[in-house]
């Protein structure tokens, strides 16, 4: 290599101001939300800006069909880093938001939906938090605005099932909307399995938490893509990949059910020795014989949802595809140009 060019390397090397460390990264999942990426952003990038430490936001397009990725791709650049990693189709917003986890670069994730129900306005608060030394801040809808009463019904019944069958403390009415510290990511990043279920997901590490109420805002606009019976197969995934409870609960009624036929048998027997016995009885064989095939059949509907799970593993298929990554840098703020920016900001909060 001539020595000018050596040179020349050496000094950009030297020279070229080095990226400042990254401290907060805001994950945002998406699927066809081009009604409330705009505002989102706006209100996103106005938190953002009263955090002093550098920050990006990972957008992450779960294969929208809508114009969200070229909406995302548009946002004016500003102090904070941008991302947004396209995935080749709609994987679903957990392995949407795996994706988005596993490309942090910050110090402490904030994972929050797009819709505008997680508040981003909660953001400074989960971090001061962060910097107390917890590193999970979990958001707890303090109220479920905008919801059927069945579906706030349903999810109680739900979270008490869940954290009945499982060893986790899954907290209730906490959704996806926390902070994590990296330590905690890594260790999420670390779990091999392709059944995310996040709730559980997020839990399982443990680490020092803390719990942060707030209120959870209807939709901003768009509709939700949850519909009942997405849900039902969530909360079959939630508490299958967490629990193997059901399989004993179907051994144990198995074992009531054998036990008792075992006693009414030697019941009829011992009947039938001393009295004899017409044929009768046509209403208790049904009664029985549907009881039992009936349990028989859930039983076997149970394994089956084990071994299906168990097939989905087994093939270790990748969680998502990504089919391209858009970055936008940060623009560059002079420490003077930042500070004065701050100083307005503050002044005018507090004016
Ligand atoms: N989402 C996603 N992929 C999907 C479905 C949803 O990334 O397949 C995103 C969606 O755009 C939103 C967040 O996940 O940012 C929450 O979705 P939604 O509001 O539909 O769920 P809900 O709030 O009703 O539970
Ligand atoms: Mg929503």
């Amino acid at each position: 290599m001539p020595a000018i060019n050596r040179l020349d390397t050496a000094f950009s090397g030297v020279c070229q101001p080095t990226e400042p460390k990254i401290i907060l990264s805001v994950i945002v999942p998406f699927f066809n939300e081009q009604e409330v990426l705009p505002e989102f952003h706006r209100r996103l990038s106005l938190v953002l800006d009263r955090i002093p430490e550098p920050c990006e936001i990972i957008y992450v397009d779960d294969g929208s069909t809508d114009s969200s990725r070229e909406i995302v791709q548009n946002f004016v650049p500003s102090v904070h880093k941008i991302r947004c990693l396209a995935l080749s189709r709609n994987f679903g917003k957990e392995a949407a938001m795996s994706a988005g986890l596993e490309h942090y670069e910050g110090e402490a994730v904030v994972v929050i939906d797009a819709d505008l129900q997680d508040p981003p306005e909660a953001i400074p608060q989960m971090v001061e938090k962060w910097q107390e030394g917890y590193d999970v801040v979990n958001m707890k809808r303090s109220e479920r605005r905008g919801e059927t009463w069945f579906k706030k019904f349903s999810a109680a019944c739900f979270y008490k099932t869940l954290n009945l069958m499982t060893k986790l403390d899954i907290p209730e009415n906490v959704g996806d909307f926390r902070l994590l510290s990296s330590n905690v990511v890594e260790c999420i990043n670390g779990l091999p399995e392709r059944n995310r279920y996040m709730k559980g997901i997020f839990s399982w590490p443990g680490f020092k938490q803390t719990t942060v109420l707030f209120q959870r805002d209807e939709r901003f606009c768009g509709n939700s893509k949850w519909n009942y019976f997405k849900l039902v197969g969530f909360a079959m995934d939630g508490i299958t990949s967490f629990s193997i409870q059901p399989l004993r609960l179907a051994t144990l009624i198995g074992g009531l059910i054998a036990l008792s036929a075992f006693v009414y048998g030697a019941f009829i027997v011992m009947k039938t020795m001393m009295f004899g016995e017409t044929v009768s009885g046509y209403p208790s064989m049904m009664i029985v014989q549907l009881a039992l095939g009936g349990i028989q059949l859930l039983s076997i509907g149970l394994l089956g949802e084990y071994i299906g799970r168990i097939f989905i593993e087994a093939k270790r298929r990748p969680l998502y595809c990504i089919a391209s990554v858009y970055e936008q840098p940060a623009k560059r703020v002079s420490f003077a140009q930042y500070n004065f920016k701050q100083h307005k900001r503050y002044h005018h909060d507090y004016k």
